[in-house]
């Protein structure tokens, strides 16, 4: 059965890198007919915090990627990852250590000295006829997984291909810490990552671990650790970095990293997924797709190898076009958090004047601040206003807010009456269309003004007219 799982640590908000290897989770599961896990990684307690957590379930709700199980958090499983460490023990793949920080400095520079790599020299790794040092008084053991001590892992990576690493490039990885200084009597110290991933992943019976390639250099680790405790392994696939526009790895210093920040800033859940799908993904020259496409193409092929290059102008494109594609109805629900921040009341004109407005916005901000021009008072831009609303076409104003004023309300009404006003006055559409736009929009950049004007209220219309 295809099982995958998104695995965050609540150290911060739903990262981009970590919402497209959710999403492809999700969509691999889903392509299946598998599962998807979501796991809390809270194991630096340090720094894990609830409200994190909360950030990233509420991301995940926001990009509707459900989870079939979860959350499930580590520091909730210290007992099972006990239970392992006490077999890997008795087994002898994993042995108590206890170095002192001062003996691993000393044991780096010595090693630095003689120009080697840093690192562990398995003081502590029992080995047949090996006599260890005597265990020092009052130091608490770190327990250490003993690595295979040659040979070469290899695995066939589903995004970057076939990947090999000699044993005697790694060391043997500290896999539980010494418990907290003051800790009870026998209480166990919190287990580090790659330790805690494999039990986890073993447990849930993960089938395909996607995640990001900065974790490719420990993976040969946790490829040893499955060995050791008799477990299948996963599938394993590292998905490249996404890059800023400066060509660094993106990051909080700059710009927009959270999924939340791009809810604020009125991004579509659909548009997110759309861009971050294919951000490291494609399917022939598909630009502009659902999530239920995406579900039915994603395979785990044409995964792509090169580092991707986040482009905001782009994802401002995708997010239009599917503001522009949404029914008219589900974006006046999609609009109404920001109209509310606008402290507009809407009514039932707001999906039509959606439907009006959708095709020139770029995001749901943009949307929400046209719509409020439909309830609450219009102040013209002052420069087109000094430009359109000109002393000699005040009459023709005049002219039209009497007609408005008596017609019936709805679009070829209003546009008759536009008509007789030219005719009347002798003005081209665009000498009146261009001042009655900006007094009751603000901007001389609208739909066409009759459309306009049938969304709008009457007296309001006359009002700015008249005032004009
Ligand atoms: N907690 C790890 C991270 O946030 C998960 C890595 C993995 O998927 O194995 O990067």
């Amino acid at each position: 059965k295809i099982r995958t799982r998104i695995a965050p640590s609540p150290t911060g908000f739903l990262h981009l890198g970590t919402a497209r290897t959710a999403l492809y989770s999700w969509a691999y599961a889903r392509h299946y007919g598998g599962e998807f896990v979501l796991r809390i990684e809270d194991t630096d307690v340090a720094r894990s915090t609830q409200d994190s957590v909360d950030q990233i379930l509420q991301s995940m709700h926001w990009l509707g990627l459900a989870y079939d199980e979860g959350p499930i958090y580590q520091m909730q499983r210290l007992e099972r990852y006990q239970a392992v460490i006490d077999q890997m023990l008795a087994a002898g793949t994993a042995y108590r250590c206890y170095c002192t920080p001062e003996d691993l400095e000393a044991m780096k520079a010595a090693q630095e000295a003689r120009g080697e790599k840093r690192l562990y020299d398995r003081t502590w790794r029992p080995a047949p006829g090996k006599v260890l040092p005597p265990v020092p008084a009052g130091v608490k053991p770190v327990i250490r997984f003993a690595n295979p001590i040659d040979g070469v892992v290899s695995w066939d990576d589903l995004v970057k291909g076939p990947i090999s690493i000699s044993n005697t490039e790694i060391d043997d990885l500290i896999i539980q810490r010494a418990p907290e200084e003051g800790a009870p009597e026998g209480a166990p110290g919190v287990p580090t990552y790659n330790f805690a991933v494999v039990v986890d992943d073993w447990d849930m019976a993960i089938s395909h671990v996607f995640r990001g390639d900065e974790h490719i250099n420990n993976t040969p680790w946790q490829i040893n650790m499955y060995r050791a405790l008799g477990a299948a392994l996963p599938q394993f696939g590292h998905l490249p970095v996404i890059l800023g526009d400066d060509g660094q790895k993106l990051s909080k210093r700059r710009g927009a990293v959270a999924v939340s920040n791009y809810d604020e800033a009125g991004y579509l859940p659909e548009a997110m997924n759309n861009y971050l799908a294919r951000l490291g993904w494609s399917h022939g020259d598909d630009e502009l797709f659902s999530l239920d496409q995406m579900v039915q193409w994603f395979d785990g092929t044409h995964l792509s190898k090169s580092p991707a290059q986040w482009d905001a102008a782009k994802l401002a494109w995708v997010n239009a076009q599917h503001l522009k594609a949404m029914d008219d109805a589900v974006l006046a629900t999609r609009v109404q958090p920001f109209l509310v921040k606008l402290g507009v009341t809407a009514d039932e004109r707001l999906s039509a004047i959606c439907g009006l407005f959708k095709d020139r916005c770029d995001t749901l901000v943009v949307l929400a601040k046209w719509i409020s021009a439909f309830y609450t008072e219009v102040v013209p831009n002052a420069e087109e206003k000094a430009q359109h609303v000109t002393e000699s076409v005040k009459p023709a104003l005049a002219l039209l807010a009497d007609k408005l004023a008596v017609c019936a309300w709805d679009k070829a009404a209003i546009a008759a009456a536009i008509k007789e006003v030219l005719t009347a006055t002798g003005l081209k559409m665009p000498q009146l269309a261009m001042p009655v736009r900006v007094l009751v929009m603000g901007t001389a950049q609208t739909p066409s003004l009759d459309a306009v004007l049938a969304l709008s209220q009457r007296e309001k219309i006359l009002l700015s007219l008249q005032n004009a």
